[in-house]
């Protein structure tokens, strides 16, 4: 596609496109600027001017080199016959497929989580102003969804004005998630899926429910279904249900399928409500992610908002590392804050009865929807700093989780020592030993996928064998992690 006098290419090839620090001429929004927001609003039509493009604050050639984290608000504003307030939310989820189709300009995320950047060589090109960004955004749009008859953009920079509106754009995402509670997944006849985070995770694929809501937490049921009826060529489409394969996990014959098909076979089954059995796979742009705590037996959350380190001494960004990118990683589960006000949550798992630790503010955000009796057993980072805290804290209070930390020493008395540890099998005299140089665990859906590359003594012909084990379950009692000496490297 082409505007005339545009400064760099516009194209779906840069969809995916990754700008680092050291490329990066300006950044906005991102985890260290709380004022940052992108809405749609549906206006009548002489409310709108097609094609006008405003900068309220500074723009993008007023700003350093280096500039980091500036407060951003992009406020698209379209008018059509057919346009529909209830629209407003898939159309504003295109935002970010299109910014990224800009040579050189990268978004990330949605709604208050949005992250921008821009690389110095697009800015040396030309691109040195939001007008530019503006004027692609009104062209793409109108040219990918016709319903759109006008279409004007605003980019506010000014932090004051950011603030005023950022309040008011809280609001309309609280209405917009209301729609949907109170329908249930059973109740539907159709689930939805959306493939558009597949430029950033090819195998991903959100199967949007009304009770599992998309991992962005931008795109509900109602979104799903306007979004699959307006674009029918988009990324959003129908799901069929087919027969419902266990209830409680969340499995559908027609989820599996489809699934299948969507991500080229990498995932069969999808488990809706679980985050260790076949969990729902996880791109990039997920609100939180909640992650196994194997001391305790419990799951913790982090959103993406939450700059410190998590009760296991990591951070949000390499939790999140630990399970993007389209993968089911058992116990690393990528989900939205509307997933944790559904019934459904988890509840697999265990629901919030397996929830041991979150940060405040995310725990905040959900307390309507968490059982009265367990909110204030959850731990935060003002009450806990590391896992032996949390496990004092979660007996303290008498956490439900504790109950299973009771059952589990009961089955463990209760087994037989042979059951316990199974004996070892000697090798028989004079056996070869087969040498492992190689070997990668690759987590999957069932478990591990174990891949051991074994090659064999010359004599014996030399080739190498791949064996691939697959659902692998790993269990460690301990780890023990030695750093080897100069002197023993030499040894091997
Ligand atoms: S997180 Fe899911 S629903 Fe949201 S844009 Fe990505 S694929 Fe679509």
């Amino acid at each position: 596609m082409s505007i005339e006098g545009f400064p760099v290419d516009i194209g779906v090839v840069y969809e995916g496109e990754r700008i680092r620090k050291h490329e990066m001429y300006a950044e906005w929004g991102g985890v260290k600027q709380k004022y940052k927001f992108e809405l749609v609003r549906v206006r009548p039509l002489e409310a709108v001017e097609d094609g006008k493009v405003q900068v309220i604050g500074p723009d993008i050639k007023d700003l350093p080199e280096g500039a980091k984290a500036q407060p951003l608000g992009i406020l698209v504003e379209v008018a059509g016959e057919q346009l529909k307030e209830e629209m407003e939310g898939v159309i504003e989820r295109r935002i970010h497929d299109f910014c990224n189709y800009i040579e050189g300009f990268m978004h990330l995320n949605q709604r208050y989580d949005i992250w921008l950047r821009l690389s110095k060589k697009s800015f040396k090109k030309g691109l040195n102003s939001f007008t530019w960004i503006g004027k692609a955004l009104c062209r793409l749009f109108k040219s990918e969804l016709p319903i759109i008859e006008k279409i004007q953009v605003t980019f506010i920079t000014d932090l004051e004005k950011v603030k005023e509106m950022f309040d008011e754009a809280l609001k309309i995402y609280e209405a917009r998630d209301a729609r949907v509670r109170g329908l249930k997944d059973e109740e539907v006849d159709a689930f939805y899926g959306c493939t558009l985070c597949q430029s950033f995770a090819p195998t991903h694929v959100c199967v949007i429910t009304p009770q599992r809501y998309s991992n962005c937490g931008a795109i509900s049921w109602l979104d799903a279904r306007i979004a699959a009826q307006i674009d029918p060529k988009g990324p959003l489409f129908k799901i069929e249900k087919g027969d419902c394969l266990d209830p409680v996990l969340g499995e559908w014959s027609g989820v599996n399928k489809t699934v299948k098909e969507k991500s080229l076979g990498e995932v069969e089954r999808v488990c809706l409500y679980s985050a260790f059995t076949y969990p729902h796979t996880s791109c990039g742009c997920f609100e939180c992610a909640a992650f196994y705590i194997p001391e305790v037996d419990g799951l913790g959350i982090v959103h993406r908002g939450f700059a410190g380190n998590t009760v296991i001494g990591l951070p949000f960004t390499t939790i999140a590392d630990s399970t993007a990118g389209g993968r089911q990683v058992p116990g690393f589960h990528g989900l939205s804050f509307e997933y944790m006000r559904s019934p459904k949550f988890l509840q697999a798992d265990g629901g919030w009865e397996r929830v041991v630790w979150m940060p405040s503010e995310a725990k905040e955000r959900v307390k309507g929807f968490v059982p009265d009796e367990i909110l204030d057993k959850i731990a935060t980072e003002k009450d806990v700093s590391n896992v032996e805290e949390l496990k004092k804290w979660l007996k303290e209070k008498g956490h439900p989780i504790v109950a299973r930390w009771k059952e589990e020493e009961a089955v463990e008395e209760e087994k037989l020592p042979e059951e316990a540890a199974p004996a070892a099998v000697p090798a028989a005299p004079g056996a070869p030993v087969v040498a492992v140089p190689q070997a990668a665990a690759v987590p999957t859906a069932g478990g591990y996928q174990l891949v051991l590359n074994l090659p064999m003594p010359a004599a014996a012909g030399g080739p190498t064998y791949k064996i691939i084990l697959k659902d692998v379950k790993i269990i460690a009692k301990k780890m023990i992690l030695k750093k080897i000496t100069e002197e023993e490297k030499k040894k091997k």
